[in-house]
């Protein structure tokens, strides 16, 4: 389950760190561990990425997908963990934070998507193995972390569930040159890989992930997802690719890259130049 970053800003020369589930979210955890969200963070906007991580800058984000996201975590997770989250988040949860003015409609729409996977017979018999197990490992000479939502490693498989607008939108995407699934679009695939690879690391065990996916729709649409082994392949030699500049700019030992067009970067932008529209940049 995912909570907000703690405020303190750390700094990466401490040496012992012990990873576990009250610091997973941590700051300290992402100095010390590299994870998919902040590598994905890195390779949209390293300037961002970087001040972000340095608790410089913090992103506009609507809270209410990840509450929502966490509300059917949590569901999945266990009963305690669905009380304590809906305990700690009374007051966005509800209308005017007040329990007895029922959910808020975003919410309602998670109970939805609860129920449409709970009818599933297939889910309920697949989603048994063990829920939020941390993993580790080294990524081509770095430390990475991830948190698997169900690890099954009787039958060697692993699940993710992803809440989605709509599993069949298509997202243009410039390393694709063109459209894209959600899963692709959102370096789902590079999630995948990364967590086989950690888990493999830890228990010794080659597990399958499958993604999990259910729609906010009225209706909620749900699919069950295979990855292809080529695109995690893909992603891993992105990530080998990637990886020594970030890790360098994470130090401080490079300069990070700034992408120019996201919010930090306009926030930063002065007007200097004049472009050609011609020249104009189309992402
Ligand atoms: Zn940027």
């Amino acid at each position: 389950m995912k909570t907000k970053q703690d405020k303190k800003a750390y700094s990466p020369t401490s040496t012992t760190f012990q990873l576990n589930d009250k610091n997973y979210y941590s700051n300290q955890a992402n100095w010390h561990f590299q994870s998919k969200s902040i590598f994905w963070n890195f390779m949209q906007c390293e300037a961002a990425a970087l001040a972000q991580l340095k608790h410089e800058y913090q992103p506009f984000s609507n809270p209410t997908p990840l509450l929502f996201g966490n509300y059917l975590h949590s569901y999945f997770e266990s009963k305690q963990a669905h009380e304590r989250f809906i305990k700690a988040n009374e007051n966005s949860l509800y209308k005017y934070g007040n329990k007895e003015k029922g959910l808020k409609s975003d919410f309602k729409q998670a109970q939805k998507c609860i129920k449409a996977l709970e009818n599933e017979e297939r889910f309920r018999l697949l989603y048994q193995g063990q829920k939020e197990v941390i993993v580790k490992g080294k990524i081509f000479g770095v430390d990475w972390m991830g948190k698997i939502d169900c690890l099954d490693l009787k039958h060697k498989c692993f699940f993710d569930l992803k809440t989605v607008d709509d599993i069949h939108k298509k997202h243009y995407n410039k390393r694709e040159n063109g459209y894209t699934n959600f899963a692709v679009d959102r370096g789902y695939d590079m999630q995948m890989a990364i967590y086989k690879e950690l888990i493999k690391q830890t228990f010794d065990v080659e597990c399958t992930p499958f993604i999990i996916a259910v729609s906010k729709q009225s209706t909620p649409d749900k699919a069950m997802l295979s990855i292809p082994e080529w695109r995690m392949d893909d992603r891993m030699n992105q990530i080998e690719e990637l990886q020594p500049h970030i890790q360098r700019v994470k130090n401080g030992e490079e300069e990070p890259n700034y992408c120019g067009h996201c919010d930090y970067c306009r926030s930063h932008k002065i007007m200097n130049e004049i472009t050609s529209i011609d020249d104009i940049e189309l992402y």
